[in-house]
């Protein structure tokens, strides 16, 4: 039986959440090394719930350096269905303000050092990710968020960015002219490997400030943009629990099955080694 069937993955200033019962920690060691940090289980309601800081407790671990491959293969054995990642963004649009939430439908990928596969070394998989989040998943976060803020966006384009610096002018304007929405660090390669482990994956994204395309405004302090953070951090805990609370357990979407005609190479020449490191991804097309 699953551990957990829901995962929350916690972003810049959420390192824990409120109202689990029967909670516990968890070590889980991966083929991948070790996650970010110990995983808390408990429940929420009928949920069974993790939870992960992506960052570590006390913020030790850069966008770059986070074991990404370690978190979502850690949360697949654990039998987790979906994740649903919280994170703090800006706003590439005057219609999406600080304090808003956007639950993004499409994402365009600017990182350039980060490992996005769990596949390779002799097995090669090609997922589709036409639509990188789970539309159903996105939808009860929607209603979910709905509950706590006036000021939900439904669909919208993220840009994530290698960071750890943020954007210069010029290239936040570049991603405005492409139609992006949002900006921040973290989505990918999360929701690529999210899709290659089978989970389905949704964005809450929590706007703290308007990217520094806005010459208008007068530059935002960092008081104000960490008093957004944390008053996004009080909604989010809410909307968790919310979430949680009224999340039906049956899967509807195709998320479930994204490996199905995804594994290229022939099942005789599969390389024993990748079998057996990546069998809790890949091990029921493999009989
Ligand atoms: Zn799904």
């Amino acid at each position: 039986m699953a551990e957990a069937t829901l995962a929350f993955i916690g972003g810049s200033g959420l390192y824990d959440i409120d109202g689990l019962s029967d909670r516990r920690e968890v070590t889980i060691d991966t083929p991948f090394g070790l996650p970010s940090d110990d995983i808390v289980l408990g429940n929420i309601g009928e949920t069974s719930v993790a939870f992960l800081p992506r960052h570590g407790r006390g913020h030790r671990i850069s966008p770059t350096e986070l074991p990404v491959r370690a978190n979502i293969f850690a949360l697949k054995t654990l039998g987790v269905e979906r994740i649903v990642s919280i994170s703090a963004v800006g706003s590439l649009i005057e219609e999406i303000g600080p304090l808003d939430i956007a639950v993004p439908d499409q994402i365009i990928d600017r990182t350039g050092s980060r490992v996005a596969t769990f596949f390779g070394d002799g097995l090669v998989v090609h997922v589709g990710l036409a639509e990188p989040f789970c539309a159903e998943l996105s939808e009860h976060l929607m209603a979910a968020a709905a509950e706590y803020s006036e000021h939900v966006h439904a669909g919208g384009t993220y840009v994530v960015i290698e960071g750890p610096q943020f954007s210069t002018r010029a290239e936040s304007e570049l991603y405005r002219s492409w139609g992006a929405d949002i900006i921040g660090m973290t989505a990918l390669p999360e929701a690529k490997l999210a899709r290659e482990a089978e989970i389905c994956y949704a964005i809450m994204a929590l706007v703290t400030d308007y990217d520094v395309w806005s010459q208008s405004e007068d530059d935002v302090s960092v008081a104000l943009v960490v008093a957004n953070l944390m008053q996004n951090v009080e909604t989010s805990k809410s909307v968790i629990r919310s979430l949680a609370n009224r999340l039906p357990s049956d899967r509807n979407c195709a998320c479930g099955s994204a490996l199905k005609d995804a594994i290229i190479t022939s099942r005789e020449v599969i390389p024993r080694e990748a079998k057996e490191k990546l069998f809790p991804l890949v091990g029921k097309y493999l009989d």
